[in-house]
């Protein structure tokens, strides 16, 4: 399937909910797949998308950050300095990596590891398929650069990892200096 912009208006109106931050259980659980047509999968999207709209410099959210086992995440990239494809704001449902190439390694920041930064070496290289909620279209979705890490730093998320399970080590962990 051809590269696609998704439209998350569909979702009405999401509520802002608070993002979990570590050690929080919720976010070393491995999600659980589920429909992406049932109502609280479409619930769950818009309150992932309202989420990450109000807040500053978040570029992608997931399900368990808000505390939901489900294997859904949002991702919005637009706008950012380092991205290069740019698919605009999406929600995907059950993603899995169908190809990914050419590691780099990056300084990665996640709103639930609000005082660190860390180097993360991941693919620059990304063809990654799932289903968008609501219709349950299944889409592939080829990417590159920040937005190909920003697509593994969530997939990660809803694998029950954070950046800090991928960095080469505590040299590779920076203290955070703003928040944005
Ligand atoms: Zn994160």
């Amino acid at each position: 399937m051809a590269t696609r912009s998704f439209d998350v208006d569909q979702f009405g109106t999401g509520a802002v909910l608070p993002v979990v931050t570590a050690p929080n259980p919720m976010l070393s659980t491995s999600c659980q797949p589920v429909s992406p047509t049932a109502a609280k999968t479409i619930q769950l999207a818009a309150d992932l998308v309202a989420t990450m709209a109000v807040s500053p410099g978040c570029v992608g959210l997931a399900a368990n950050q808000l505390g939901a086992d489900a294997r859904v995440f949002s991702l919005d990239v637009t706008g950012h300095p380092k991205a290069r494809t740019v698919h605009g704001a999406l929600v995907l449902v059950n993603p899995e990596v169908v190809s990914a190439s050419r590691k780099e390694r990056a300084r990665e920041g996640c709103m639930s590891v609000p005082d660190f930064t860390g180097d993360v070496r991941r693919a620059s290289r990304l063809i990654i398929a799932g289903y968008l909620p609501g219709t349950g279209e299944p889409v592939e979705i080829e990417t590159n650069a920040f937005e190909a890490r920003a697509f593994l730093h969530e997939l990660d998320h809803i694998d029950g990892l954070l950046f800090l399970d991928r960095v080469a080590g505590a040299h590779a962990i920076h203290p955070r200096q703003t928040y944005q």
